[in-house]
């Protein structure tokens, strides 16, 4: 069987409990060598075969997951966060369909998660945004054009923005088009990492900020008034709000 595990964001305790015992498990595994917390690799046992798919391309990664997949052994193929956002997962899952090899995906902890958690902030606030994109800008991989930053702006609700940082100048500047200059940016590196590192700025200031602590990777940039301390308070909590759980108090 095969496994797509999400490894985390990096902490290596942020692995889940289930992708956790798989990599106990692993006969082979197959990780994303330039994010994944090698600390994991730990978990696994004396005899298992390790290969890092940084220096692999897709046919390679497959033609490892089929030599040893009819053996009855347990392969885990281990992406940074979970393996949905940005994980290039689709294509190697449909080449196992195709071949009509049987696996499974255990998600794990993605890096917008660590951040917020960095951050101590909630993504979505009442009164400010009820909304929370997960996007990237155009680089050497293109993006659609109705998705452009401009569009997305537009809507005023919480983005993340991810293999982006080292644009952050032509980010901020589309980024301003939409939300107003004076907005809260943060800039979260390495998110649950030792050397996890936070700059917080505007978009009007970010740019310099980077630069000068010379982020060029592993970072997310964040956006929205969710960074600022205005909003309402929640009807979950509210004591004068009933639902399902809790009847009114006086
Ligand atoms: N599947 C991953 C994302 C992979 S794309 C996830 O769910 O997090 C790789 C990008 O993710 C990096 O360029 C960076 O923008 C972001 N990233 C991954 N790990 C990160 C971390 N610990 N802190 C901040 N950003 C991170």
């Amino acid at each position: 069987m095969i496994y797509f595990i999400g490894a985390g964001p990096g902490d290596p305790d942020l692995i889940t409990v289930k992708g956790k015992k798989k990599l106990e498990e692993a006969d082979v595994i197959i990780y994303a060598g330039s994010l994944v917390n090698k600390e994991l690799l730990k978990y696994a046992k004396q005899s298992c075969k390790i290969y890092n798919s940084a220096e692999m391309d897709l046919e390679q990664v497959l033609e490892v997951m089929s030599s040893e997949h009819g053996q009855d052994k347990c392969i885990v193929r281990l992406h940074t966060g979970d393996p949905s956002i940005y994980g290039a997962i689709r294509e190697q899952m449909d080449e196992l369909d195709k071949k009509g090899m049987s696996y499974e995906v255990i998600p794990g902890v993605s890096s917008f998660c660590a951040a917020a958690a960095a951050l101590k902030k909630e993504y979505t606030l009442p009164g400010v945004t009820q909304t929370v994109i997960l996007t990237r800008m155009e680089g050497r991989t293109a993006v659609p054009g109705y998705e452009s930053i401009e569009a997305l702006a537009s809507h005023k609700a919480t983005m993340i923005i991810f293999l982006s940082v080292h644009m952050i100048g032509e980010l901020a500047e589309r980024l301003k088009k939409g939300y107003g200059k004076d907005t809260p940016v943060a800039v979260v590196y390495k998110a649950s990492w030792p050397e996890q590192k936070i700059i917080r700025g505007t978009l009007e200031t970010i740019e310099g900020m980077v630069k000068e602590e010379a982020v060029r990777k592993t970072a997310l940039v964040v956006v929205g008034d969710f960074l600022g301390d205005d909003y309402q308070l929640s009807k979950l909590y509210d004591k004068t709000f009933t639902h399902e759980f809790r009847s009114a108090r006086e």
